[in-house]
């Protein structure tokens, strides 16, 4: 019996009410997390199905708020009957899906019956809440930043001409809201300061006037920032920026703030390793979590705006891949060299992802900055690469195109050029010439170690081929 007594305990206080805390949603995250939100590039139809499944929930009222140019549904979802109502939308940019991916998981979150209940009924009591996912659905199904037109949705603030645009800009009209999320996804090469840690996460309380001043609207907005920066310092202390606050009259978040919401901007960077950035959407599910308690709880009141000031400034400081200390030689003359690589998403039309284009953006002494990726190449040596004549390069096996990385080709020749990217690991090129090493070309070249190759450099990815470690993504088709 007493037994029996203890089991029924240990049950009953499993189930207790649990704060939330950070940690706590931090832990039990993967219990909200999304399926099929995996990768970033994020389907309007996924996200319209999702959207559908909402609307079986009590909780949620789901309503449509728009179409976008080309007749893609904008929906609305509320969650709570407060008398604060607050605002987020996502995607605004097409292609900066990480904040849409973690709305679902906050969805769900706010839909289970667990041991978070207590506060999700304080939220809802307090607070009325409307989540826009995807702002930009057509920019979003092709992976790109602006809409159909090619208007950057961003600057449409004052002409209001876009049904995207006019659909944001009427929720705020029925809704006033006193606080607004602005979610987007900011370059991942930005560092917080002059710093090699990346700015995974920045803020920005936008301004609202050239001269940049400071109203209660920006000071709360200030506050709701620090608030939730005190609790992503615990998982990724340093790696939290503070957005440029130049004034831009024609952005929605700047806008907001004038009339009158207190909108925060979330930029989501990068994470080293993270391509998929699912770690970074979890960060976000934390943020804007733990924001909406604080401003249910008031909490963020209790935040000096002055400190706002003191979250390190967005700075660009960072390579995907820096090479350092590499050994050129010209004219039998030694000289010490940095490559600093790039490599940029381009998104794929018949593809569900993206390829690489990557380019060697500065060359030299690059001592100041830092790499996402970096590998000292003291004692190596930069050579060109080869191109090498081949019937079907399809055919090629693994250890056929091992070979030819030994060998330093780089480049195999090919006059079909109807594709700009290749699955292959290697650069095409229309006729046999050696890749030249420039700024602002290819990143195509050979690492060399005591006379032989270590490393090929194909469209800036590296392998190493005696370890065969390594994987070039993708090679280009380069006239
Ligand atoms: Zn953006």
């Amino acid at each position: 019996m007493k037994k029996i007594l203890l089991l029924l305990l240990i049950i009953l206080s499993t189930v207790k009410a649990q704060i939330m805390t950070s940690e706590n949603l931090y832990n039990n995250y993967e219990k909200y997390k999304t399926e099929n939100l995996e990768h970033r590039r994020v389907s309007y139809l996924t996200v319209k199905e999702l959207i559908e499944n909402l609307k079986s929930k009590t909780i949620f009222e789901v309503e449509k708020i728009g179409e976008s140019l080309n007749g893609r549904e904008i929906h609305s979802v509320q969650f709570g009957e407060g008398e604060i109502n607050v605002l987020l939308w996502s995607q605004m940019h097409g292609d900066e899906s990480t904040a849409t991916r973690a709305l679902f998981d906050i969805f769900n979150f706010l839909s289970t019956d667990d041991e978070f209940n207590d506060v999700k009924k304080m939220i809802s009591d307090k607070l009325s809440v409307y989540f826009i996912p995807m702002l930009n659905p057509d920019g979003a199904e092709k992976f790109t930043r602006r809409n159909e037109l090619e208007i950057d949705l961003n600057r449409d603030a004052i002409r209001l001409q876009f049904p995207e645009s006019i659909a944001l800009k009427s929720m705020h009209d029925k809704l006033k809201p006193s606080f607004g999320f602005n979610l987007h996804d900011q370059s991942h090469r930005y560092s917080a300061g002059n710093n090699f840690k990346t700015a995974s996460i920045s803020f920005l309380a936008p301004p609202f006037n050239y001269e940049r001043e400071i109203n209660a609207v920006r000071s709360n907005t200030m506050k709701l920032i620090l608030s939730m920066v005190k609790e992503l310092e615990k998982f990724i202390p340093g790696h939290i920026g503070r957005y440029s606050d130049e004034f831009e009259p024609r952005a929605f978040g700047d806008n907001f703030i004038k009339w009158g919401t207190s909108s925060v901007l979330i930029e989501t960077g990068g994470w080293k390793n993270d391509e998929g950035k699912s770690f970074l959407r979890k960060l976000n599910f934390i943020a804007i979590l733990k924001g909406l308690e604080s401003i249910a709880l008031e909490s963020y009141k209790n935040m000096n705006a002055a400190d706002y000031e003191k979250i390190p400034e967005n700075e660009k400081f960072h390579f995907d891949l820096l090479l350092r200390n590499l050994t050129a030689v010209y004219n039998s003359k030694k000289y010490t060299v940095d490559i600093g690589i790039n490599r940029d998403e381009v998104p794929a039309e018949n593809e569900n992802y993206f390829f690489y284009e990557s380019v060697i953006e500065d060359f030299g002494d690059l001592s100041i900055y830092y790499g996402i990726e970096e590998i000292d190449c003291t004692g190596l040596k930069l050579r060109e690469g080869r191109t090498a004549e081949i019937e079907n390069p399809e055919s090629l096996t693994k250890t056929e195109i091992n070979d030819f990385h030994k060998e330093g080709v780089t480049s195999l020749t090919s006059n079909t050029f109807t594709e700009t990217f290749t699955h292959l690991p290697f650069n095409f090129r229309s006729r046999i010439e050696n890749p030249k090493i420039a700024v602002d070309s290819n990143p195509e070249f050979v690492i060399l170690k005591s006379g032989k190759v270590k490393y090929v450099c194909i469209n800036g990815f590296l392998k190493d081929v005696e370890s065969k470690s390594g994987t070039i993504k993708n090679g280009m088709f380069l006239r």
